[in-house]
C-alpha cells in the first residue's frame, strides 16, 4: 500500500504492467518511463505498415500516453532510464531528475543485433524494431528512389519484410548466412517457403555472408558477400536480436544462458521486489521444459499482466508457453507450436516425425489446396512433442489446436480422435491433423523411421 512503482520501458510487456496494476491497486503510484516517443506499441504490423496495408501509425498504438495519465499512470516518453541507485532507492533518469522507488519492473525488450561489418551504418540501411523503425523505413521509401532491396536474414522477420518491400515494387533478395530460411522449420517446408519467395521474384541467397558495404555508383549501395556482389538502395538488417539488459547487470539480477532475466512464475526476478516481463526476461517452455527466451508479442502481454496482478496485491502464475508461433509470406501461412526433433532430442526425449500432405478442405471442393503438417512425437510416450504446418489456408488454426494439444500433453492416440469441426468448406471428415497424427503413430508402432531432420 503506498509504494512507488516504476515500470521501464512501455511496450507490450510494460504497457501490462502499468494497466494491470492501476486496475488491481490504486494506491501504488505508478510511473512509466520510454526511452523511445510511442508507448504501448503493437510491433507485430510494422511490416503491414511499411507495406501500406495499414495506412496510420496510430493504429499501431493500442493505448495513448495521455490515456494512461488519464488513469494515473505518471508516463515519461523521451526518457531513458540511466541506472538504478539501490542504496538510495532511486531511478536515474536521462533529463537529470531521479524517482524513487520501492518495486522495479523491467519491461525493456529486445535490441536488433548488427553485425559488425564495414559500412553497416551508413542512412539507408535499417533494423525493425520498434515503431520508430518503421516509420524511418516508410519515410525513406517514400522519400528515396527504392528500386532495389537486401534483406539481411531469412528469419520471420525478413520473410514479413519480403511482402511488405515487392507490395512497394521493389525489387527485394533475401541472404543469409543459414542453408535456408526460418531454420525452425522443416527442410521440406522452407523449399515450398522458397519457391513461394520466387514465384514472387525474391531470391532467397544461402550461406552469404554480407563483407562489407559501400557506395554504389547506379544504386545508392554496392555489397560485397562471399559469394558475390548485390545492389540495393535499401537494406534490412533482420540478422536477429538480444535482450536489453544493462539495467539487470547493474542489479545483479541473475540471468540466462542469452542474457535474458531469470524470472519465477510470478515474474518476480532474483530480487523480491523487482519483477521482469516481455522479451527482456525468460519463460518456462512446457514441453522442453528449459527456461528459455521467446521473444513473442503474446508472450510479452500475458507475463506484463501476470506481473502486474503480483505487484498489484493478487497472485497468479504464468503456467509457460509451448513455443506456438506464425507468419505470413506472400500467399502460404506458416506456422508451428513445441519443439523440433533437434531439440527434442537436446531435452531428452526420443522424438519420432512424420510430414503429411492433404487437402487443407475436402478434396472436391473448388480452390482445394494442400497443406503440410509436421509432428514431432516422443517414442517412449506416444505424447506430441511439437508441430510445424504451411501452406495457403487452415494452417493457424490447425496449429492451435495442436498447441492446446501441447499444452494438454495429449498424445497422439487422443489427438487422432478428435472431436474437430467438420465441414467441406474447412476439413475432411479425417483432418489433416488426424491423418498426420495416426500416420506417425503406425510409423512408431510398427518400427518404421518418421521423416525426421536430425
Ligand atoms: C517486425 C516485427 C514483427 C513481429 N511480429 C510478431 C508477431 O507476429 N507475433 C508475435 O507474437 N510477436 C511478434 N513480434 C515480437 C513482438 O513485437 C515483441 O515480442 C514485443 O514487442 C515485446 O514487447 P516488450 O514490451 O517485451 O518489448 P518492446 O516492445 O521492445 O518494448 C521495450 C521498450 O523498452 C524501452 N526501453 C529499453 N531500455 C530502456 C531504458 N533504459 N529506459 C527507458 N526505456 C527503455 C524501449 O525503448 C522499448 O520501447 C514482432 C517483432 C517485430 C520487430
Amino acid at each position: 500500500m503506498g509504494q512507488n512503482l516504476i515500470i521501464i520501458g512501455a511496450g507490450a510487456g510494460g504497457a501490462s504492467i502499468a494497466a494491470e496494476v492501476r486496475r488491481r491497486d490504486p494506491s501504488i503510484a505508478v510511473a512509466m518511463i520510454e526511452a523511445g516517443p510511442f508507448i504501448s506499441t503493437a510491433a507485430c504490423p510494422m511490416p503491414y505498415f511499411i507495406g501500406d496495408l495499414i495506412k496510420d501509425v496510430n493504429h499501431l498504438v493500442a493505448r495513448t500516453p495521455e490515456k494512461f495519465r488519464e488513469s494515473g499512470v505518471d508516463v515519461r516518453i523521451n526518457t531513458r532510464v540511466e541506472g538504478i541507485n539501490e542504496a538510495k532507492g532511486v531511478v536515474e533518469l536521462s533529463d537529470g531528475t531521479a524517482l524513487p522507488f520501492d518495486i522495479l519492473a523491467l519491461a525493456t525488450g529486445t535490441d536488433a543485433f548488427v553485425p559488425p561489418i564495414p559500412g553497416a551504418d551508413q542512412e539507408g540501411i535499417f533494423t525493425l524494431k520498434r515503431l520508430p523503425d518503421a516509420v524511418n523505413i516508410k519515410h525513406f521509401i517514400e522519400k528515396e528512389k527504392c528500386r532495389k532491396a537486401v534483406i539481411v536474414g531469412g528469419g520471420f522477420i525478413g520473410m514479413e519484410m519480403c511482402e511488405a518491400l515487392t507490395t512497394k515494387n521493389i525489387e527485394t533478395s533475401v541472404i543469409d548466412l543459414a542453408p535456408r530460411p526460418v531454420m525452425r522449420w522443416d527442410s521440406e517446408f522452407t523449399k515450398v517457403i522458397i519457391e513461394e519467395m520466387e514465384r514472387h521474384g525474391v531470391p532467397f541467397l544461402p550461406e552469404t555472408k554480407t563483407l562489407s558495404i559501400e557506395k554504389g555508383t547506379g544504386y545508392r549501395f554496392h555489397l560485397n558477400t562471399n559469394r558475390n556482389e548485390m545492389d540495393a538502395d535499401l537494406i534490412i538488417m533482420a540478422v536477429g536480436i538480444r535482450p536489453v539488459n544493462n539495467l539487470a547487470k547493474e542489479l545483479g539480477l541473475d540471468l540466462g544462458k542469452n542474457g535474458a532475466v531469470k524470472v519465477n512464475f510470478a515474474q518476480r526476478t532474483s530480487k523480491e521486489n523487482i519483477y521482469a516481463a516481455g522479451d527482456c526476461c525468460e519463460v518456462y517452455h512446457l514441453i522442453s521444459k528449459q527456461w528459455v527466451n521467446i521473444p513473442l508479442g503474446d508472450v510479452a502481454n500475458k507475463q506484463g499482466r501476470v506481473a502486474g496482478i503480483n505487484i498489484g496485491g493478487d497472485s497468479m502464475m504464468f503456467p509457460g508457453v509451448v513455443g506456438a508461433q506464425s507468419f505470413r509470406i506472400f500467399n502460404l501461412e506458416v506456422a508451428a507450436a513445441g519443439i523440433d526433433e533437434r531439440e527434442a532430442a537436446t531435452s531428452g526425449y526420443s522424438p519420432a516425425c512424420t510430414i503429411i500432405w492433404d487437402s487443407a478442405i475436402t478434396g472436391s471442393m473448388p480452390n482445394a489446396n494442400e497443406v503440410g503438417v509436421k509432428l514431432v512425437a516422443d517414442r517412449s510416450t506416444g505424447k506430441l512433442l511439437g508441430a510445424q504446418a504451411i501452406g495457403k489456408t487452415g494452417v493457424v488454426s490447425r496449429i492451435n489446436t495442436l498447441a492446446c494439444a501441447l499444452w494438454a500433453g495429449m498424445g497422439l492416440q487422443e489427438i487422432g480422435y478428435l472431436d474437430l469441426a467438420y465441414a467441406p468448406p474447412f476439413s475432411s471428415a479425417w483432418d489433416p491433423i488426424h491423418v498426420a497424427c495416426q500416420r506417425l503413430l503406425r510409423d512408431m508402432q510398427s518400427g518404421a523411421v518418421g521423416a525426421c531432420d536430425l
